[in-house]
C-alpha cells in the first residue's frame, strides 16, 4: 500500500462520496480537501476540461506534497460551437443556478435542427512535481426542447439520452452512472487502478522529499 494519500481535490460533498464509492475497492487511502485546512482557492481558468482538471489536480498537489486526483466536466453543445463547455457552471453569469443556465441554453436553441451534444468529463491524477494521468469520456446526447425529469442536477433535465429514451434527469443514479460521462471516465480508472497505483509508486520515489 502507497504510504501517502490521494487527495481528492474537491469539497464538494456530493462528488466526494462519488469518488469514495467508485475507489472504494483500491488500495490506498482517500483524503479530500475537508481533511486539510484552507488552501488559496484554484481558478478555473483554462481553455479545455483537461487544462482545469489538471490544474486542479497539480495545484492541490503542490500545495499539500500528496498525490492528488481533480475532474471538470461540463455539456458541449455543437450548434453552440462548443458552448457552454468549460463556462458550464457560470453560463448565465457567475454564480447562475442550474435553472437560469438551462433557460440560457433553452434560449439560445430556439428553433436550431441540429440539437447534438455532449456531457464531457476528465480525470487527472497528478503528483507535487507535475506528471500527471489523464482519464477522460464522453456521453453524447441532444438537448430538449424543454426539462424533462426531477433527479440529478445541472444540466440533466436538458440532456436526452436517445438508448435509453430518457433524460439524464428522467435516470435513476444507477442507469445515469453506468452512461455518463463521469460514470464511464471513473469505470476506466477503476479497471486500471493497479497500475495507477505502480505509477504513483514510481513518480513519488522520484520526488524530492
Ligand atoms: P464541474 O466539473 O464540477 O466543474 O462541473 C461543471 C458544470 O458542468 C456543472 O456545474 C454542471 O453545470 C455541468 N455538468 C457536469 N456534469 C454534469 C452532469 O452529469 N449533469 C448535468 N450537468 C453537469
Amino acid at each position: 500500500m502507497i504510504k501517502k494519500p490521494l487527495v481528492l481535490a474537491t469539497r464538494n460533498q456530493g462528488k466526494i462520496s462519488e469518488f469514495r464509492d467508485f475507489l472504494s475497492i483500491v488500495d490506498i487511502q482517500i483524503k479530500s480537501l475537508n481533511d486539510f485546512g484552507p488552501i488559496p482557492p484554484i481558478v478555473e481558468d483554462g481553455k479545455s476540461f483537461e487544462d482545469n482538471a489538471y490544474k486542479k489536480a497539480h495545484l492541490t498537489a503542490k500545495m499539500l506534497g500528496f498525490p492528488a486526483l481533480a475532474d471538470d466536466s461540463g455539456l458541449v453543445v455543437n450548434a453552440l460551437g462548443g458552448a457552454p463547455g468549460v463556462h458550464s457552471a457560470r453560463y448565465a453569469g457567475e454564480g447562475a443556478t442550474d435553472e437560469a443556465n438551462n433557460e440560457k441554453l433553452l434560449r439560445e436553441m430556439e428553433g436550431v435542427k441540429d440539437r447534438s451534444a455532449a456531457f464531457e468529463c476528465v480525470i487527472a491524477i497528478a503528483v507535487p512535481r507535475g506528471p500527471a494521468l489523464i482519464y477522460e469520456a464522453r456521453c453524447e446526447g441532444e438537448i430538449t426542447t424543454r426539462p424533462m425529469g426531477k433527479g440529478g442536477f445541472g444540466y440533466d433535465p436538458v440532456f436526452y439520452y436517445p438508448p435509453l429514451k430518457k433524460t439524464f434527469a428522467q435516470m435513476s443514479k444507477e442507469e445515469k452512472n453506468r452512461v455518463s460521462h463521469r460514470g464511464k471516465a471513473l469505470a476506466e480508472l477503476r479497471s486500471e487502478f493497479d497500475k495507477v497505483l505502480i505509477w504513483l509508486e514510481q513518480r513519488l520515489a522520484e520526488e524530492p522529499f
